[in-house]
This record gives C-alpha cells, sequence and structure tokens, in this order.
C-alpha cells in the first residue's frame, strides 16, 4: 500500500506527504550518525532539516499547497518539479500548530526556535567541539517533541503504519546516543557539582539533569548556567514550592506545581499576558523584558500594558483590541498595509 501512494504521488499530490515524512526520517539518521562520527556541523544540519520535514509533511497533510511560501501560486506541477520556494522554518511552526489545532507547548516552540538558530549558525560557521553537549541535548529534547506528536496528537493524520512506526522506533533508538552521552558526562561531573555547587544546583531546563547552576540561589530571580550542556537561561523560583522556572516560557504558571504569579498586564515586547512583579521587580514572564515605567491602559478597551505606545490607542487599539476605528469600520486597521 505504501509503495502504490510512493509510485502515485506526482500523479496525487495529496499523497506525496508519504515521500517528505520518509525523507525526514533519512535526515534524522543521518543526523544521529553524524554525531555519532563527531561531524557535528552536518549533524546540526540534518537534524534541522529533518524537523523541518515532519512538520512540512504534517502541513502537507492538510493541504499539499501549504508547503508553497505562496500557496496562490501553488499547481501540481511545480510541486513535483520543485520549481517553488517552500514556506520557511518559522512561518512553518507558527502554521502547522494553528492548523492542525494542536497547541505547541511553550518548551516545544523553544527548542524548535533553538534547532533553527543552531542551523542558522551551522550553516555560517563550524560547529565548534565545545558545542557537542548543546547539540546532544537539542537534539534529545526535539526528537522527544516530535516523537510524541507522532505518536499522539498527529497519529492519525500521518495514518502511522506498521513501517512508519517501525522508523519512529528505529529513530527513537538513534538518539539514544546522545542521551548516553549526556548522562555520561554527569556521571562524570556529579561529585564535582555537588561539592562545589550544593545548595545553588537546579534541574537544567535543556538536557534535564541536576546541573544547572544558580548564580543567586537566594533571589527570585537568576542566572542559570547547565555545567553539562552549556544551557544559560534566566529562571524565576516558584513561591509555592521553591521550584526552578524558566523565563522565555509564555507561561506564568510554575512547571513543578501549577501555582501561577499573579499578572499585572500585557508585555510591550512579545505581546504576552505574562507580566508580574512577585518580589517587586516588575518584569515579563515570557520574555525576561524588566519595566521600570508605569504601567498604561489602552483607552479603548482599558487593558493594562507594559512598555507600550499607547499613544493611538483610542482610535486604533492595543495588542488586544482595534480601537474605535475597528468598532466603527469592522476592519483592522494595520500601518504596514501596502
Ligand atoms: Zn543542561
Ligand atoms: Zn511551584
Ligand atoms: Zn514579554
Ligand atoms: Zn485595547
Amino acid at each position: 500500500m505504501t509503495a502504490d501512494v510512493a509510485d502515485t504521488s506526482h500523479r496525487a499530490p495529496q499523497a506525496a506527504y508519504r515521500l517528505v515524512l520518509a525523507n525526514a526520517f533519512d535526515h534524522l539518521r543521518k543526523a544521529a550518525e553524524a554525531f555519532s562520527e563527531s561531524h557535528l556541523t552536518y549533524s546540526v544540519e540534518y537534524f534541522a532539516t529533518g524537523l523541518e520535514l515532519i512538520l512540512k509533511a504534517r502541513l502537507m497533510r492538510e493541504h499539499w499547497a501549504l508547503l508553497f511560501a505562496e500557496p496562490h501560486k501553488a499547481s501540481p506541477e511545480r510541486l513535483s518539479d520543485g520549481s517553488f520556494k517552500s514556506i520557511g522554518l518559522d512561518r512553518l511552526i507558527e502554521t502547522v500548530f494553528v492548523l492542525t489545532r494542536v497547541s505547541l507547548r511553550p518548551e516545544a516552540k523553544a527548542t524548535f526556535h533553538e534547532i533553527r538558530n543552531a542551523r542558522n549558525r551551522a550553516l555560517h560557521f563550524h560547529v565548534e567541539e565545545s558545542a557537542i553537549a548543546a547539540a546532544a541535548s537539542q537534539q534529545v529534547r526535539g526528537w522527544g517533541e516530535l516523537k510524541a506528536l507522532l505518536q499522539g496528537a498527529w497519529a492519525d493524520a500521518f495514518d502511522i503504519d506498521d513501517e512508519v512506526d517501525e522508523r519512529v522506533r528505529e529513530t527513537d533508538e538513534r538518539f539514544h546516543f546522545q542521551r548516553d552521552f549526556l548522562s555520561k558526562k554527569y556521571d562524570q561531573l556529579k561529585e564535582h557539582l555537588e561539592h562545589a555547587y550544593g545548595g545553588r544546583l537546579a534541574q537544567c531546563s535543556s538536557c534535564r539533569l541536576q546541573s544547572a547552576v544558580l548564580e543567586r540561589p537566594d533571589e527570585h530571580l537568576t542566572i542559570a548556567t547547565c555545567e553539562v550542556c552549556g544551557y544559560n537561561s534566566d529562571q524565576w523560583r516558584c513561591d509555592s514550592c521553591n521550584g526552578e522556572n524558566l523565563i522565555s516560557h509564555s507561561s506564568v504558571k510554575c512547571r513543578h506545581c501549577g501555582e501561577a504569579v499573579a499578572v499585572l498586564g500585557f508585555c510591550g515586547s512579545c505581546n504576552d499576558h505574562t507580566v508580574g512583579a512577585p518580589d517587586g521587580i516588575t518584569r515579563c514572564f515570557s520574555c525576561g523584558t524588566v519595566f521600570i515605567e508605569q504601567d498604561d491602559p489602552c483607552e479603548w478597551c482599558g487593558e493594562l500594558w507594559f512598555g507600550s505606545d499607547l499613544g493611538e490607542s483610542y482610535a486604533f487599539g492595543c495588542g488586544e483590541c482595534g480601537g474605535s476605528f475597528e468598532a466603527a469600520t469592522g476592519e483592522t486597521f494595520s500601518f504596514d498595509e501596502d
């Protein structure tokens, strides 16, 4: 049955996703092989392409024309001869989760963006040997997210049969190498870490090992640097359970106990409703921006904003409303309309 689908793909573009999916698994295999052979630059590039292709295959299940950067110019001929510009990874990440009505966990989104950034760097500069643990961590997390989607929310859409199932299992085995790499490094460092840092250790948000050193453990917000994978992040401590949380989480809920920070308003930098001040310092718990100036209410809807220019908000609204212009015309005002 799979072979039939592949053979007729040029006539039936809606079935071409099977080829893209197969290609994705090939890239993930090459990423794992390159990693174990210490060809780190290739590994980073292959992995990001594998991720991109799985997302593209899923998008093609909605409609193959969505693969085109300009879907209105899509045609089966252009799909089969490749003469088109395809959707970029950023838009792909945004689009695929909206269209498939699957909410992308903030950690997953951050991981996908990290993988994209690593590829952008790898395309221009050789990936240094010192980045090996960071790459291992990205691949373990990235594959973990993909596997959860393939076996969970996206399984029906992908029509997961024995063949695909087998490839998921195979791929999973391949990334054991990276997992082992990280835990071996942790085992070597463990004693030293506990001796040197004791109470300043927290779970790393990237490799999940108890190897992140908090710079100022007594403060509510601090920088954490992982001694195993090198992941560097701003962390905040939950008042209820003392658990460490990552800033850049687009959530104000503690990931350990679910307790939320009291939210004061919207952030003018990232537009999330995640500005709070549990320790008296007003900051966004999603993007980390610290605000010194007072909050401002939107003159139309009354929502509170930090670090946003609301001078024209009565007329044109804020990130949450369209102001009196939209109320009167039914249209959204946009400054960048051409
Ligand atoms: Zn780490
Ligand atoms: Zn908590
Ligand atoms: Zn923000
Ligand atoms: Zn408003």
